[in-house]
């Protein structure tokens, strides 16, 4: 189903799960394509749908993030990698190499298992006493 918008798609299931895929937001309800940036099978099956309705898809790729693309990958390796000597002639430095955990507060004795009461709830229960004594009454 389609909206006429040209970017909402209602996709259906083999188990009545129903997904909307936003084509102009490369988006859709099962949240896949936009965490991961590669078109879940909902947008997959909304592809299809499109180039059998004759409508342009353009190139598949498009559709999935340009960190996955292999310009993005050769961009990244493109930077030459300085060879580097070994640690121990590194230069030595006074910071201290050992960090110590921030002090700590021991507590005497058994931890409290039981919640103190909120006076909301001490006058809730007053109420509901004084409630079941006016009814003992009556019954008398
Ligand atoms: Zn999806």
């Amino acid at each position: 189903m389609h909206d006429g918008m040209g970017e909402k798609y209602q996709v259906k299931g083999p188990w009545n799960d129903q997904n909307v895929v936003n084509m102009g937001q490369k988006e859709c309800t099962c949240r896949k394509w936009g965490l991961t940036r590669i078109p879940c099978k909902y947008a997959i099956a909304t592809l299809n749908e499109m180039a059998d309705s004759a409508e342009n898809v353009g190139e598949l790729s498009t559709y999935v993030h340009k960190v996955y693309w292999i310009d993005k990958w050769k961009e990244m390796y493109s930077f030459k990698v300085e060879p580097i000597k070994g640690r121990v002639m590194w230069p030595n430095r006074d910071y201290p190499t050992t960090l110590v955990p921030p002090p700590h507060n021991k507590v005497i004795g058994r931890p409290k298992k039981k919640r103190r009461i909120t006076t909301e709830e001490m006058i809730e229960i007053q109420q509901c006493m004084s409630q079941e004594n006016s009814q003992i009454q009556n019954e008398s």
